[in-house]
């Protein structure tokens, strides 16, 4: 069951979320913990594991050999402005470079070889059996597709059954690394916050996830007693899978970077949402329910 957790929008508690999600699962059955925001992964802060691997991710770039005739070809089919032949000279920008290699296919003289260079990290580790994996894209890069795929391949050597849980702690926001994270999941839970911004920023990863037809949830965090995001989910009949209270002892929990499955009232609420998502999931499977 592959789970990701998602906002509209940075702070509404989307990590605190998917790791005291993860940390309710992990004792009854094999959970996996995977942190997609690699621009700003936070989710190890909290679950402290213990680091068991780090993998480069490498991106490819061309560096061009002295067989070139300046002819310009690369240059013309480069999509991201990546070179240009100037003065006799073919200049290469490895920061703007996708590592597409239609470069080298192009090249009628075999004057484009290829080499590397570190984008990023993928690091693995473990907390009281829960696998936990984030991805960091190096400090500069904007590149994050790279990361997120070397992330999804990790994922996918982990992932043995069925049963297991994978929770994808996806980047906030409605950006292509928002859609690489979250596609293929059994269920998007989409935590909000009861502002007219949570709402705004709602309304627009709602609408995402009916592009992407996938299957998702509402968690409303910071919950105020107010009725704007029940109104919302209930007009649009969207599921309101749970509530987490606006209580300043989560705040305090939150900035000593604990987890709040270490506290016991914290512990039972998050083990309450855990099993209510899981008969979702469940239900829905057997339902074949799309929103
Ligand atoms: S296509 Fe090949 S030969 Fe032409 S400029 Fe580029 S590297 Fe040089
Ligand atoms: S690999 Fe692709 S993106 Fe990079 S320079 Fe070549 S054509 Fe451009």
């Amino acid at each position: 069951m592959r789970l990701a957790v998602l906002s509209g929008k940075g702070g509404t508690g989307k990590t605190t979320v998917a790791v005291n999600l993860a940390l309710s699962w992990a004792p009854y059955r094999k959970t996996t913990y995977v942190d997609y925001d690699v621009e700003e992964p936070n989710g190890f802060i909290f679950l402290r594991p213990q680091i068991r691997d780090t993998s480069t991710v490498f991106l490819p770039y061309p560096e061009i050999n002295k067989a070139c005739t300046f002819c310009g070809k690369c240059s013309e089919a480069c999509q991201y402005h990546a070179l240009a032949v100037v003065g006799g000279k073919v200049l290469v920008f490895p920061e703007l470079c996708h590592g597409c290699g239609t470069c080298g296919i192009v090249c009628p003289v075999g004057a484009v070889d290829e080499v590397e260079r570190p984008l990023g990290k993928i690091d693995e580790g473990e907390r009281d059996g829960l696998l936990c994996l984030q991805g960091v894209l190096k400090e500069g890069e904007s590149l994050a597709g790279p990361v997120i795929r070397g992330l999804h391949r990790r994922e996918k050597e982990h992932s043995s059954s069925l049963e297991e849980i994978i929770v994808a702690d996806c980047p906030p926001g409605s950006s292509c690394s928002v859609i690489h994270s979250a596609e293929g999941s059994d269920l998007a839970i989409l935590v909000t916050e009861p502002t007219l911004f949570g709402l705004h920023d709602l309304k627009i990863a709602v609408g995402l996830m009916r592009e992407m037809g996938l299957d998702f949830g509402v968690i409303q965090n910071k919950d105020d007693q107010g009725t704007l995001i029940q109104e919302y989910c209930a007009q649009e009949g969207i599921t309101l899978l749970g509530s987490i209270p606006f209580d300043l002892e989560i705040a305090k929990i939150y900035s000593r970077g604990q987890s709040l499955m270490q506290d016991r009232k914290w512990n039972d609420l998050f083990k309450t949402l855990g099993e209510r998502i899981v008969t979702e999931v469940k239900q829905r499977k057997t339902e074949g329910e799309i929103i």
